[in-house]
């Protein structure tokens, strides 16, 4: 079998890998290059393949890095299944929604709401563990990916010429003991494992220092009438810091500090992680089973319309305004940050990477005045970054997958990781698994 690699070599986005035998094609992950301007034109190209003929699709989980161009596989011909777990659909279904609405505003959008509609119907739910033919010859199982709900690493078992080869595809791993998912589930048996790198050359913090440097800004904030704005991911992050908010709640060092989820997105989001206890964690399940609500607490409110967020520039006292986008460059948390990024008593709480060129990282550097919308702010609020709430397994957690991965000794391909991470893991999983790694640029093909 051959397998082409279609993007996330050598960066993180624009996953997707063609997987070609004797008698099938399928295709794993269709997703979006993000970040720079060039990427547009990448977006925009025609798939490297004929979509019409695909034998089936599979989403390893919702992100836009790994689902956003599907639609365009409806767009060229593409009528057959897209099998995926059922919160992954359902995130997925949230997701192009908010793309498709914000591609309207351009002249040229990569797909429109009807045609990601189109898209939504190919899905076809898939449960983690459950044994697969997804197309003649092949054979796939899902495990938890620890990543994000519904997030999974795909088994795939190859029968060609009487022989049956297995690679894995990792998806993104989450890192181990993170509150309300379950930890990633790394299988035993491969031929070939392509593997995220993405955090392939550091560790993150600890997850409890993390956490106790959060709750320290939190209970400050309530005593001393702060405003805590916290940029963050609507999916994932945005639910771990409930998790984390409600846990203090719950001890009671949080009693009166009122928590505003400005972001539709992370509301629609926060609600099918609730709606999914069966994908808990031990630990949040329990919470579940004695009837408390692991993401909800008295003091947290909703915040829908544009309306509502402006209203919170005007109120006093305490409070913590959780809106995306994750690294400021977008969406509602820029207009918070504009109007108190010049105010002592305002802490802006980063809780996630934060890259070149977008506002958060301004910010975080310690600039003053940076630039929001074209105009020039000071900044006098205190900053925090936190940088143990990723969703991404740290180097230690890698190797660690990889070990469990590596009965059969199968060879490595090393993907979605800038070439840094990437050759450091590289190098760990060398010398200490004693297995073959490569490191694939877009377009390279994997024999197997
Ligand atoms: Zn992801």
């Amino acid at each position: 079998m051959k397998i082409t690699v279609l993007g996330a070599a050598g960066d993180v986005t624009g996953s997707g890998y063609l997987v070609e035998t004797t008698s099938a094609r399928v295709l794993i992950d269709f997703g979006l290059f993000q970040g720079e301007e060039k990427n547009d034109a990448l977006n925009k190209a025609e798939p490297p393949f004929d979509a019409s003929k695909l034998d089936a699709v599979i989403l390893t989980h919702a992100h836009l890095d790994h689902s956003g161009r599907l639609p365009l596989l409806t767009k060229h011909g593409y009528e057959g299944p897209i099998y995926a777990t059922a919160p992954t659909r359902e995130l997925t279904g949230i997701l192009f929604k908010d793309a498709a609405n914000i591609q309207a505003e351009e002249n040229n959008p990569l797909f429109t709401l009807v045609e990601a509609a189109k898209t939504y119907l190919q899905f076809k739910d898939l449960e983690f563990w459950e044994a697969k033919s997804i197309a003649p010859g092949v054979h796939v199982r899902l495990r938890d990916s620890g990543h994000i709900i519904g997030s999974a690493s795909v088994e795939m078992a190859v029968e060609e010429d009487g022989r049956v080869k297995r690679v894995v595809f990792s998806g993104d791993i989450g890192p181990k003991g993170a509150p309300i998912l379950r930890d990633p589930s790394p299988p035993s048996r491969a031929d070939l494992v392509i593997l995220e790198s993405t955090y392939g050359d550091v560790d993150h913090p600890g997850q409890q220092e993390t956490f106790e440097s959060f709750a320290k800004v939190l209970t400050q904030a309530q005593a001393e009438g702060h405003r805590v704005l916290v940029p963050a991911f609507a999916v994932g992050r945005a639910q771990t810091l409930l998790y984390h908010i409600a846990q203090l709640y719950a001890s009671g060092e949080l009693n009166d500090l009122p928590v505003y989820l400005d972001s539709p997105m992370a509301a629609a989001a926060t609600e099918l992680y609730a709606s999914h206890p069966e994908l808990f964690d031990a630990e949040t399940r329990e919470l579940f089973k004695a009837g408390k609500r692991p993401l909800d607490f008295p003091k947290l409110r909703t915040v829908m319309s544009g309306e509502e967020s402006r209203a919170l520039n005007a109120e006093k006292g305490p409070m913590v305004v959780i809106a995306g986008s994750g690294m400021c460059n977008a969406g509602r948390i820029v207009s918070h940050l504009r109007q108190h990024l010049d105010k002592e008593e305002t802490q802006v709480l980063f809780t996630g990477f934060q890259a070149h060129g977008t506002l958060g990282r301004d910010i975080s550097d310690g600039r003053s005045p940076v630039q929001v919308k074209g105009q020039p702010v000071e900044v006098k609020a205190r900053r925090h970054m936190l940088r143990g709430f990723s969703a991404h397994a740290g180097q230690r957690d890698l190797i660690a997958w990889a070990r469990e991965a590596s009965e059969d000794r199968p060879r490595f391909a090393l993907t979605h990781g800038e070439d840094e991470p990437r050759r450091a893991l590289k190098g760990r999983l060398e010398s200490e698994l004693g297995v073959d790694v490569g490191l694939p640029s877009r377009g390279d093909v994997l024999e197997v």
